[in-house]
């Protein structure tokens, strides 16, 4: 846990807000929620793969250029699609072994 304002990791945890793990930075003074992922993104590694997923870029494509495993930015895609007006539906995604299938097809053209 870092923190989002100075990238300390001086932080401490600082009870809850809406069921959310508050914390509180003993270095900058500031305040936060629990904001990064379960495997530590942050929220501008975030932002930037479903940048490049609503510009068009495969799961399989992002994880390439970001290092962010496909499946957490699935995760993190199905989380956000409703605040991205020119996202694909989440209904639209296929299967990830769908995805897989394809990948390793391209992957053996080379
Ligand atoms: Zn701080």
């Amino acid at each position: 846990m870092k923190c989002p304002n100075c990238q300390s990791d001086k932080v401490r945890k600082n009870g809850h807000r809406r069921e959310k793990q508050n914390y509180h930075c003993k270095k900058c003074d500031r305040q936060f929620i629990d904001q990064y992922t379960a495997r530590g993104y942050s929220i501008k590694v975030k932002e930037n793969c479903l940048k490049m997923y609503v510009n068009g870029l495969g799961f399989r494509a992002i994880e390439r250029v970001s290092g962010v495993n496909h499946n957490t930015i699935i995760r993190w895609v199905k989380a956000t699609a409703d605040k991205l007006p020119n996202a694909p539906s989440v209904e639209e995604i296929p299967e990830i072994t769908e995805i897989d299938e394809l990948q390793t097809f391209v992957g053996k053209k080379k």
